[in-house]
């Protein structure tokens, strides 16, 4: 058996892991990288990235269908087609080029990338298993583990045949006539809605009560009437009993128990996604664990002295922009550097239609956490920007401590408000406050105005409401 001894072992190339790999590199650690399948992981592959693409051709698609029936715009369009075959090829190519550029950053910081799929013996030890049926030992002093995640399976409705997964939902031969979606968070809500503009009829059926219960009800409002509008049904309050004695429903029970079956074509279960922590003799080591996450410190440590941990594969919250902040991090404490993982707030974006952000505390939050704060909206149907771009609905909403106005935490709702997240956290990770945001001047017109807006409400003078 061929054998590879290395300074630093990273299971996995999805941004965790790639990421700590090029940093690493970049730093003159001797690092090896192990991916089963192809770099970028599940962000660049069958996440993040091919998500953001097949919404935006849904967007766009549905614009056209708009314009066909007529618009206050005068424009005047012919009824669109869409030939998703098409749509899926050049989404591939979007992943294609991206996940070429990471081969070539891993290359170019000269990263040993070994395709295969790693199998543990010890905390310095690794079988590697490639394509080719050939098995190689790799030797490290550290291993750094950052394998990911997978969809989570309802085990009375398991994957395959009409019940997919996000992967699948990604690369549809067609779009099916009747959709029904499993889960009303993050994935059930983008891809519910994409494929409800591609033109399925779409039913999301969702356990708790409310849309995106992860979120507060006043944020996510805007989306549930959207949703409305564009014809998506939604069962709160139900729950999945499994599919129908002829295949072709799902059986759907209610908060009052009452039984019904939603026809359906294809299923997308999206009921969250778990660390992929099992098959690949992680539990030999027996790490501390939280549940099925491996646990981990302010470092990334693990309970194994110099095993480390990144992203998915530690818990929630399950973002690529968090994995890549922790790659980067553990390779320079690697190299001697003195880091910690303490961010004061890290932004999540739904792409939902309208989008939500939200980073740091919410009021309730805050609340829960004891403080005393104050928070203000800003409508976007006062800011001039949103009405040039036909989307009035939504607001942004700052949250500052009430004693000295430093900003807690932003939430935000409305088109194209994801752009706004990068000043949302730029002002927390730099203690800004109130003040800070109502004396910057803010460029006009930009849907950023509501910011400065939110900022001056919040200390009782905003100027436009
Ligand atoms: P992963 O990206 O899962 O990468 C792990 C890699 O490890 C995989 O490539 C896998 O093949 C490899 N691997 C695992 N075990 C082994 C082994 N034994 N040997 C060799 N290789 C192995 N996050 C966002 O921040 N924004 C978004 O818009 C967003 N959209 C998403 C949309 C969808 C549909 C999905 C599913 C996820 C989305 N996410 C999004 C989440 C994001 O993809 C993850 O948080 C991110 O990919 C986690 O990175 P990671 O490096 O921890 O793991
Ligand atoms: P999620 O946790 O966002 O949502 C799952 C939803 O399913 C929840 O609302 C939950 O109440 C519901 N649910 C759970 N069991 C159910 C059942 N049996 N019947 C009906 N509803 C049920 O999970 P997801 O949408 O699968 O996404 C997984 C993870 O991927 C997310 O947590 C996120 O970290 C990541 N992701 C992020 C983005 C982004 O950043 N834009 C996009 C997609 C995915």
């Amino acid at each position: 058996m061929n054998q590879v001894s290395t300074t630093l072992l990273v299971i996995g190339g999805g941004p965790g892991g790639y990421v700590a790999a090029i940093r690493a590199g970049q730093l003159g650690i001797k690092t090896v990288l192990v991916e089963a399948a192809t770099p970028g992981g599940t962000c660049l592959n069958i996440g993040c990235i091919p998500s953001k693409a097949l919404i935006h051709a849904a967007e766009e698609f549905d614009k056209a269908k708009h314009y066909a029936d007529g618009s206050a715009l005068g424009i005047m369009a012919g009824a669109p087609a869409i030939d998703v075959g098409r749509t899926v090829q050049w989404k591939d190519g979007i992943v294609k080029r991206l996940t070429s550029g990471v081969g070539a950053l891993l290359k170019k910081n000269d990263v040993q990338v070994i395709n295969g799929f790693a199998r543990i013996l010890d905390g310095k030890t690794v079988e590697v298993k490639g394509g080719d049926g050939e098995l190689l030992r790799v030797r490290c002093e550290h291993l750094l583990l950052a394998s990911g995640s997978e969809p989570s399976e309802l085990p009375f409705m398991p994957f395959g045949g009409m019940v997919v997964s996000s992967t699948e939902a990604l690369s549809p031969a067609d779009v099916p006539r009747r959709l029904v979606v499993v889960g009303a968070g993050y994935i059930g809500l983008e891809l519910g809605t994409a494929y409800r503009k591609l033109g399925a009829e779409v039913t999301v059926v969702e356990a708790a009560e409310r849309i995106l219960p992860a979120y507060d009800a006043e944020l996510t409002k805007p989306v549930g009437a959207a949703l409305k509008r564009l014809g998506v049904e939604l069962r709160l309050g139900s729950s999945v009993l499994g599919l129908n004695a002829d295949g072709d429903g799902v059986r759907v029970k209610d908060a009052n128990g009452q039984e019904t079956v939603l026809a359906a074509d294809r299923v997308l279960v999206a009921v969250g996604r778990r660390p992929r922590s099992a098959g690949f003799g992680l539990e030999s080591l027996q790490l501390d664990m939280n549940g099925r996450a491996v646990k981990i410190d302010d470092q990334c440590r693990t309970s194994m002295r110099n095993v480390w941990a990144i992203g998915d594969l530690t818990g929630e919250p399950m973002l690529a922009h968090r994995a890549m902040a922790q790659g980067e991090m553990v390779a320079e404490i690697i190299s001697g550097k003195r880091r910690h993982f303490t961010p004061n707030a890290i932004a999540a974006v739904c792409y939902t239609d309208p989008e939500v952000v939200v980073v740091g505390l919410s009021p309730l939050d805050a609340e829960k956490a004891g403080l005393d704060v104050i928070s203000a909206n800003f409508p976007f149907a006062a800011n001039g920007r949103a009405m040039t771009i036909e989307s009035t609905d939504g607001f942004v909403r700052v949250v500052a401590r009430r004693d000295n106005h430093l900003i807690l935490g932003w939430q935000a709702v409305g088109r194209g408000v994801s752009e706004l997240s990068t000043a949302f956290g730029q002002s927390i990770e730099l203690g800004a406050t109130l003040e800070d945001i109502a004396g910057t001047i803010h460029a006009h017109p930009t849907l950023g105005e509501a910011v400065q807006e939110a900022a001056l409400r919040a200390l009782g003078h905003a100027l436009h409401i």
